[in-house]
Formats: structure tokens, C-alpha cells, sequence
């Protein structure tokens, strides 16, 4: 039987430990925490990530070590990939986990990225403010995620503010990208350079987390083959064994990239009853070496985040097709608590369970805006 040692025990080792247990495939995790939500389906091997003696057990019990979040310290995994396969490898998070390494990366292999200046000084933002215009945006290199560690600079006067609330962390600054609206692709690629890739999915976000994502999104040929273009080169350079998520604006008709997460994804959680072969089980075929699985998608889907709080269980199930996926995480505002998907035969279909579903979720406000983006999937 395979084992996959996962870095982190959260609710994306959780869902890969689900998939891989119909596969015949045993995940370990180490994580740090009590009980990490992966626990209850995974081995938990309590430490650090970078604790040696914890590092030692991922060797001795699996045969390949892969991460379900960026921000593990890289030196622990370059470390564990002199003794096992570390897949993706840490050379890619070195890059994936660094806004200023990825966007020259992607930028390097001639893929629109905003543009951006590094912030060393307070001189720095201002002249970066200047040369990219008003507002912009200042993220931290690292560790930010669900739009945490940004400020967006309105005007000149707030580069003092912004400095002094840096407190020296390493930043950079970004073009404001006017975009017509968010989608992500998820793609697969193997040890052989095989490739499997989703259907553009759209994502809405709401106070900087997602909040729901529709799928296939709306696109054109030329689009897709736009994003599929791009994921290839991205993935080939990388050398990639995984998922890989790539997040895009969409401006003028034309994709730009946002962020790469080595890793499954929030946007690709459709893909468990929407699509052919799952993210979480194409994952684990392709970091253990199994042939990859269909990655199309079986109809139409939509994917809403719990956050915060569950609405009541019983009326969401009497949701015809849902599917309730609760992580067994406490409840804590903002948090991710789990994730609904409802998939149908038919745009229509969907509407009409998408209703439903929001009634019982209590998130009615969403219905005006998934409307024209629901009905923009038939075209
Ligand atoms: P990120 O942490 O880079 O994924 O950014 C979080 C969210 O901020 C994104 O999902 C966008 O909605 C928004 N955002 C990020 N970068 C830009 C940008 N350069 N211009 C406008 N909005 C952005």
C-alpha cells in the first residue's frame, strides 16, 4: 500500500486523505496541532514542520512527502527531498511562497503579471506609487493569504501610514488591475509530464475569502486555450509533479496572472462531485505515480465556502443535490468551516438548486449576482 506524508494536516490533507482512501492509498500528516481537522481520517503525527525526529517518521513510514499549504519553511523540505520525493518540489514553493520570486518567474516566462516594484524603504513605496499610479496595492512577500497583509495606497499621503505598519516586513507594490472578474485553473502534470486540466472555474470573493466559485466557468474557446497555454508553460518550467492552481484576472478579454498555489485549491473543491477524477485524487496519482484521471467536468457546478458558522444542517440537506462538506473545525468568525456543492445536468438545473440552496444557507444576498453569471454559462 502506498503512503503519502502530507506537511500540514488541514482541510486540504483532510480531502486528499478522503480521496486516497478509495484509491487504497494511506496519507500521514504533520501538523503541529492537537487535532488538525485532517486527523480524523489521516495518521497525525504530532510536531513542528521543521522538527527533525517528526521529519524522520515521514521517511521511515511513506514514500513520497507532499505540503497542503505554502507556508512551510522551505530549508525542512529541501532537507526531507535529499531522503524522499518531495512532490511539488521545494524549489517551487521556494517561488510559489514569495510574491516577489513568483511574479518574476511568471513574468520571466513572458505570462502577463500586474506590475510591481520591490519595497525595501519608504522611498520605495513612494517612487512605486508614483511610477505604477494610484491606488496600488502593498502586499508582504510572504505569509499573506485571503487578502490578509495588503493595504491598497489610495494616495501618496498613506505611504507613511503603510511604512510604519509594514514594521520593515519585505513588500512589494502592485498595479491596480481593473479586472472584469477572477477565474482560476486547476492543472495536473506527473512525473512524466503528463497533463490533466479543469475547466476555468469563477471565483467571487467576498471581504478578501472566497465565497463561492462556479464551474466550468463561463469562457471562450480561445480563452480556455489561453489558460491551458499558460498552465503548460508554467508547469513544464517547474519541472511540476501535483495540482497546481493558477489564479487569473480576467482584463480586456485576456488573462493575467494573479498567484500560483502548489497545491489543491479552494476553487477546485467542485471537482469532488463535478468533475470526472477530483483534484484531491489527481493529486495523489500524480505525486505517487498512478496514471492521472479525467479531469472534465460532469455537468455544472457551484461551490459555496461555510465561513464562520454552519447554517442548519437539516435545511441544507433538504437542498436537492447538495452536497454538505463539513471539516469539523470550530466555529470561528471568518474562518473556513467547510463547503457546499450543489452540480447539474443542465444550467436551469442549476439555478433552480442554487436557489434552494442559498434560501437554506441563508445567504440570499449572493442570488442577484450569480443570476446573469449562471445564465452567462449556456452561451
Ligand atoms: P491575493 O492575496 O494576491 O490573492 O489577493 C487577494 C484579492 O485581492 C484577490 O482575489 C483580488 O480580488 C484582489 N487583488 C489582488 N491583487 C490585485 C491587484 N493587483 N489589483 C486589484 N485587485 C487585486
Amino acid at each position: 500500500m502506498k503512503r503519502v506524508g502530507i506537511v500540514g494536516g488541514g482541510q486540504l490533507a483532510r480531502m486528499l486523505a478522503m480521496a486516497g482512501r478509495r484509491l487504497g492509498i494511506r496519507c500521514e500528516v504533520l501538523d503541529p496541532a492537537e487535532q488538525p481537522c485532517a486527523a480524523a481520517v489521516a495518521r497525525h503525527l504530532r510536531g513542528a514542520f521543521e522538527d527533525p525526529v517528526a521529519l524522520d517518521h515521514l521517511v521511515a513510514d511513506c514514500s513520497v512527502a507532499t505540503f497542503d499549504f505554502e507556508n512551510v519553511a522551505v530549508e525542512p523540505l529541501q532537507h526531507l527531498a535529499q531522503r524522499m520525493p518531495v512532490r511539488p518540489s521545494p524549489r517551487t514553493l521556494a517561488i510559489a511562497q514569495d510574491r516577489l520570486e513568483e511574479k518574476r518567474f511568471i513574468e520571466g516566462l513572458g505570462i502577463p503579471v500586474a506590475a510591481f516594484r520591490p519595497i525595501h524603504s519608504l522611498d520605495d513605496l513612494r517612487s512605486a506609487a508614483e511610477q505604477l499610479g494610484l491606488p496600488c496595492l502593498i502586499k508582504t512577500r510572504r505569509f499573506g493569504y485571503d487578502g490578509k497583509g495588503q493595504w491598497k495606497l489610495n494616495e501618496l499621503a498613506d505611504c507613511e501610514r503603510v511604512w510604519s505598519e509594514l514594521q520593515g516586513t519585505p513588500a512589494i507594490a502592485e498595479a491596480w488591475v481593473r479586472y472584469r472578474r477572477e477565474v482560476s485553473l486547476i492543472v495536473v502534470r506527473d512525473g512524466l509530464a503528463n497533463h490533466r486540466l479543469y475547466p476555468l472555474t469563477e471565483n467571487h470573493h467576498v471581504d478578501g475569502i472566497l465565497g463561492y466559485s462556479l464551474a466550468p466557468a463561463p469562457a471562450s474557446a480561445v480563452m480556455q486555450a489561453e489558460a491551458e497555454n499558460l498552465a503548460f508553460r508554467l508547469v513544464d518550467a517547474l519541472d511540476y509533479v501535483g495540482v497546481l492552481a493558477i489564479e487569473l484576472f480576467e482584463m480586456d478579454g485576456h488573462l493575467m496572472v494573479n498567484e500560483i498555489a502548489p497545491r489543491v485549491h479552494n476553487s477546485g473543491h467542485w471537482t469532488i462531485e463535478g468533475a470526472h477524477c477530483s483534484q484531491f485524487e489527481n493529486h495523489l496519482r500524480a505525486v505517487t505515480d498512478l496514471p492521472l484521471g479525467d479531469a472534465s467536468a460532469r455537468g455544472y457546478s457551484l461551490m459555496l465556502n461555510i465561513i464562520g458558522d454552519w447554517p442548519e444542517r437539516e435545511r441544507l440537506l433538504s437542498c436537492p443535490g447538495v452536497n454538505v462538506h463539513d471539516y469539523e473545525k470550530s466555529p470561528r468568525p471568518g474562518r473556513k468551516i467547510g463547503h457546499l456543492t450543489v452540480c447539474a445536468d443542465s444550467v436551469g438545473e442549476l439555478q433552480n438548486r442554487v436557489q434552494a440552496l442559498l434560501r437554506a444557507a441563508g445567504r440570499e444576498e449572493l442570488w442577484a449576482g450569480l443570476v446573469p453569471r449562471m445564465a452567462a454559462m449556456c452561451d
